[in-house]
């Protein structure tokens, strides 16, 4: 098996192998990392996927990427302790499946790739003797799904920022209930404005000394568990579409690279709600970043220049910068030929929640009524009867007031968010400005 090779995607950076891409998260020329060339299922792997369990497929898919960085056993205990949650996929109708990815200790589908995450990494800060400064931006549920997964973990510190107005109750009290080497701040401004912080810290040289790590989707560590669970639904149910919806496109990228990788795929239903910014690109080729974001129900999909973005231009061989400029545009009747893209309003959401309950008495909330209302959509205007695999990517227990308002019940909420939320909070403040930032890192994490 070989290496794989890494480049980034701003084209300035050196080549780097897996360890180094996922300690450095970001690449030095601020881009992302991708493979040079992309690892392949045999077809006697994809014969013989039936008869693996979900941590058996997980093994199989994160080993051709780490293979010759981490011991099959290391692997195989990383795999069985980060995926001991359920993972239903529920049949709605002859060609629609519902794939809950929300059954994770944080209630959401980032569990997936935080919890493999934080295992890899900490076996690799293990290795080096090394302490590990993790920043992390989150619009809502990657804050809480790194927290949870990070927490207690040794030598390893995870600073979050989130934004003050724009996280649900919930999703709040899930990063700031932890403590001890979980720090979460809030920011006044957008979600775009806690990623631009965390992406100025690091390509600051005066941080260096610091050690800074990335747990966002621009980490390549968080893509790959993400390709896992496309490879579980085609062993269960053969060639599907998927339904995905979309925020910062980190889900997605999982999907894609599953397909270049080999696997059977037919369509991707791309997903989004009012930032409708991917949509407009896929209709007219022109792409026009969204600032600021809108503000949706669905709002971990709140994001107006998706920042794996340039990964999908570089998919399909675009180069773009961070401003959302090509230099080369992308194959775009290959992005057509593999996606279809729909943006859904808040109130076709909340229509949504409603009559998929009336429909299927199954309850769902507002990503996930972004996903399987655009499939619908979808099916309405192409005919395109394949089975669908439409992800619900959060419990509806995070969305409380929209379930409400929508339904007037009140979702129940799993047990391991009950202790979340019966804890104190303890929450920074910053303001939108990088110097502040800067100072309050030096001070407070220097050694
Ligand atoms: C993060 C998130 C999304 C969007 O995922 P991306 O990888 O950012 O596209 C969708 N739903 C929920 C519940 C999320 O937390």
């Amino acid at each position: 098996m070989n290496k794989i090779i890494f480049y980034s995607t701003n084209l300035k950076a050196k080549e780097a192998n897996i360890r180094e891409v996922i300690l450095n998260g970001l690449a030095e020329d601020k881009g992302l990392y991708m493979p040079k060339s992309f690892p392949v299922f045999t077809k006697e792997e994809l014969d013989s996927l039936k008869e693996m369990d979900y941590r058996e497929i997980a093994f199989m898919v994160m080993k051709k990427f780490l293979h010759g960085f981490i011991e099959d056993k290391a692997l195989e205990k990383i795999c069985r302790d980060s995926y001991n949650f359920p993972i239903p996929l529920e049949k709605l109708d002859e060609t629609k499946y519902i794939m809950r990815l929300d059954k994770g200790p944080t209630a959401a589908f980032k569990d997936f790739a935080a919890r493999a995450m934080a295992r890899i990494m900490q076996q690799f800060t293990e290795e080096d003797k090394k302490e590990l400064l993790i920043l992390t931006a989150t619009s809502g549920d990657t804050g809480s799904a790194v927290a949870n997964a990070f927490h207690n973990l040794d030598n390893i510190e995870v600073v979050i920022l989130f934004p003050e107005k724009e996280v649900t109750e919930r999703q709040r009290k899930l990063m700031t209930t932890l403590g001890g080497n979980i720090t979460a701040i809030s920011v006044n401004g957008k979600f775009d404005d806690c990623q631009a912080l965390v992406k100025d810290a690091f390509v600051d040289k005066e941080l260096n000394s610091l050690n800074l790590s990335s747990a966002n989707s621009i980490n390549f560590a968080r893509l790959m568990p993400q390709i896992v669970y496309y490879v579980y639904a085609y062993s269960r149910l053969g060639k599907v579409n998927f339904s995905v919806p979309s925020g910062n496109f980190g889900d997605l990228m999982g999907g894609l690279i599953a397909k270049k990788m080999g696997l059977p795929v037919d369509k991707f239903i791309v997903a989004v709600n009012e930032n409708d910014e991917f949509m407009k690109f896929y209709k007219t080729s022109i792409y026009e970043k969204i600032s600021p974001s809108r503000n949706c129900l669905s709002n971990a999909m709140n994001v107006g220049h998706p920042s794996n973005f340039a990964r999908l231009a570089a998919l399909y061989n675009g180069i773009i910068d961070d401003n959302g400029i090509f230099s080369k545009m992308p194959d775009m009747e290959a992005i057509r030929k593999d996606m279809w893209a729909y943006s859904v309003t808040d109130e076709q959401t909340k229509e949504e929640i409603k009559s998929v309950y009336e429909r299927y008495h199954t309850l769902i909330e507002p990503h996930g009524a972004v996903g399987l209302y655009a499939y619908e959509r979808y099916l309405e205007e192409t005919k395109d009867n394949t089975i669908t695999v439409c992800f619900e990517t959060a419990d509806p227990a995070k969305f409380p007031e929209t379930i409400r308002e929508v339904l007037n019940i009140e979702p129940k909420l799993p047990d391991s968010m009950k202790l979340a939320l019966e804890k104190e909070e303890k929450i920074g403040k910053i303001p939108n400005d990088y110097k502040i930032f800067k100072e309050f890192l030096l001070t407070n994490f220097s050694r």
